[in-house]
């Protein structure tokens, strides 16, 4: 059987970079894995040193680490949807971050489409359409994989129509795909106990070969709950049984699967571990870990 690619969201540091990354999936037994190109919730951004870059290369070759199912997630705080605040801007941030991306060798940038914030959903939309336009050209390298939201607050990309939507007003179609993640479809109103009827709505709206991504993450909230907050596998309200479905689809062999899910907190709040490496392990063996919590703390501590 073919090996199922499985990697979780890991650190990019200054110091490191890539070569950090790499060295952070090899330890979770990962065969991929997403980062931000720095922290998340920013936008300081170090240049991208080639030394590191192939050092990096070398290592994921050494551990069958294929570089094309590797992810880079665009900061969440780039807002395309709003063009009152800040929009030049993070179109400006926008194309720097696909530069250092090309720069760095990768082919998918995944990116939440954006809230439009009080401007209503078409001209939020538009707002995405016009500044993917601005950032896409025919030069590009990169794709930018627009991820499926939970609809929280006046986030768009809530269903597969606004994506639809979306991928539809960019000139450069070719260059834009979508990353499915598991816990805000399910808050977004998606029911994961039929998989199968959620990939073929994907398919008919969207397209199958559109699909780039899968962030697989349970889910701490009840079906459209419109939160957002994940949970580790197994322990939220889609399950294990869902989640193992997805992850062994015969329809999405190809496509890399991320873990997103929570560092687990030991009981006095002072420190937290990656659940990534027995998460990994779970999946592998197709049976669920009722004492991941347990086994983490007593792994890193
Ligand atoms: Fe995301
Ligand atoms: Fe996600
Ligand atoms: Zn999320």
């Amino acid at each position: 059987m073919e090996e199922i690619i499985i990697g979780s969201h890991v650190s990019f540091k200054k110091q490191d970079q890539l070569l950090g990354s790499v060295k952070e999936a090899i330890s979770y037994k990962a065969n991929t894995f997403m980062f931000y190109t720095g922290a998340p919730q920013n936008t300081n951004r170090s240049a991208i040193d080639l030394e590191l870059t192939k050092k990096a290369d070398e290592m994921m070759k050494q551990h069958g680490i294929d570089k094309k199912n590797v992810i880079v997630h665009a900061p969440y705080i780039i807002n395309l949807a709003n063009d009152t605040k800040n929009y030049d801007f993070a179109i400006s941030f926008l194309k720097q971050e696909i530069e250092r991306v090309e720069t760095l060798g990768i082919q998918n940038l995944v990116l939440h489409p954006g809230s439009h914030v009080g401007l209503g959903e078409e001209k939020g939309l538009k707002n995405i359409i016009f500044a993917l336009n601005q950032v896409l050209t025919e030069y590009t390298n990169v794709n930018i994989c627009l991820e499926t939201m939970a609809g929280k607050g006046s986030e768009l990309g809530k269903n597969f129509e606004e994506i639809k939507l979306i991928i539809d007003g960019v000139k450069q179609k070719n260059k834009i795909k979508v990353c499915l993640d598991t816990c805000h479809i399910h808050d977004a109103g998606y029911d994961l106990n039929d998989f199968d009827k959620i990939l073929s709505m994907f398919d008919r709206i969207i397209g199958l070969n559109k699909l780039a991504c899968i962030h697989v993450n349970d889910s701490k909230n009840i079906i459209e709950s419109h939160k957002d907050r994940h949970e580790n596998l197994g322990y939220g309200h889609i399950g294990f049984k869902n989640l193992l479905l997805i992850l062994y689809h015969p329809k999405l062999k190809d496509v890399p699967k991320i873990l997103e899910t929570p560092y687990i907190v030991t009981e006095d709040k002072k420190n937290s571990y990656p659940p990534y490496r027995f998460e990994i392990e779970m999946i592998r063996g197709q049976k669920w870990n009722s004492n991941l919590i347990e086994d983490v703390i007593r792994f890193y501590k």
